[in-house]
């Protein structure tokens, strides 16, 4: 993602049409008051083992409802709440929002009947992610927000994961290296997200105190039809086994390509083809209704 100057942006207005520059100010106008107005709220969207369907976890992911605008998706208006520095606010509201939401499964249970005892929902045990700015990256003030988060709210740190681009890691890599050996010293868990699309040192990789790579849903999208897409997922796999890595492939859309990457030994799914994020009570009779198959997904699985 660019860094925008202040030179670039007078590029930019003077070579965007008046109306796509009002219609950005305008949305730059109304996110301002996104938060305060409540119009910002999270979505979850499940992660399950590829080994049995299990519920493994569930990524936090923002929605914006604006009364004037209507509902703008996260690739228009993150962007511009990280030019404006408005990524701060926000993105301290979704670690704690998701924290929250996080001690308020665990306070579920389940009626399991009359004289049963009450069992755990299958969302206690769950882990919930959270996508990192770059801006929440270069903060100094980070680690300390995030471990006084996690006293406040009484969420375990191994509960939670962070999700970090590749280009967060490289643009500055010695200062996101200090940054995640802090957070990974809180306990927390760490994932590259959308792995493959930006560029990634190995040497820093190897260095870096990682838990998961999540390759990028472009390549897992079209993997059956698509032999580069096919390659580009196996040599990310093996790559991530190598050092010891879990696999989460994103973007699975279909039950054959959830198949296959089981059979490709990639430890995590999640996508459509599972559930869409949804809004808390939608994830919530999700859960519920969902069935762990016990067996791999690979066990109906061909391989070419
Ligand atoms: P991401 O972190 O890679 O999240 C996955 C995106 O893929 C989500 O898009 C999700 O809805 C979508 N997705 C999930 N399964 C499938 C599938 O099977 N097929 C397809 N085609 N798409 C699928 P969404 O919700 O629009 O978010 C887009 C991006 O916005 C996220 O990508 C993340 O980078 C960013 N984002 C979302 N919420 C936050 C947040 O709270 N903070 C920050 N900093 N970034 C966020
Ligand atoms: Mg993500
Ligand atoms: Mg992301
Ligand atoms: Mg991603």
């Amino acid at each position: 993602e660019a860094k925008t100057t202040g030179r670039d942006m007078a590029l930019f207005y003077s070579m965007e049409t008046d109306q796509r520059a009002v219609a950005r100010q305008t949305m730059e106008q109304q996110l301002r008051r996104a938060l305060e107005r409540h119009e910002l709220s999270l979505h979850y969207q499940p992660r399950l083992s590829a080994q049995g369907a299990q519920l493994l976890g569930v990524e936090a992911l923002l929605r914006w409802t604006s009364p004037v605008l209507g509902s703008i998706p996260p690739s228009e208006f993150i962007p511009i709440a990280e030019e404006t520095g408005m990524i701060r606010a926000i993105g301290s509201w979704v670690l704690q929002q998701a924290c929250e939401q996080w001690v308020r499964w665990q306070q579920l249970v389940l009626d399991a009947g009359v004289g049963d005892a009450a069992s755990l929902h299958p969302l206690a045990r769950v882990s919930i992610s959270v996508n990192l700015s770059a801006a929440q990256m270069s903060d100094p003030a980070l680690v300390t927000d995030i471990e006084a988060l996690l006293l406040r709210t009484g969420m375990p740190a191994h509960r939670l994961e962070l999700e970090i681009t590749e280009s967060q890691l490289m643009d500055n890599a010695h200062a996101a290296e200090q940054q995640l050996a802090a957070l990974k010293a809180l306990g927390v868990q760490l994932s590259i997200d959308d792995f493959g699309t930006g560029y990634s040192s190995l040497a820093y990789l190897k260095r870096f105190d990682i838990d998961r790579l999540k390759v990028d849903k472009s390549f897992v999208r079209d993997m059956l039809a698509n032999p580069a897409d096919m390659a580009i997922t196996r040599a990310i796999i093996a790559l991530g086994h190598t050092l010891g890595l879990r696999i989460v492939a994103e973007g699975v859309e279909d039950l054959a390509t959830a198949q296959v990457l089981s059979a490709l030994d990639c430890e995590e799914l999640q996508g459509y083809h599972f559930s869409r994020p949804l809004p808390v009570p939608e994830l919530e009779a999700w859960a519920c209704q969902h069935q762990p198959s016990g067996a791999p997904v690979r066990e109906a699985a061909v391989l070419a």
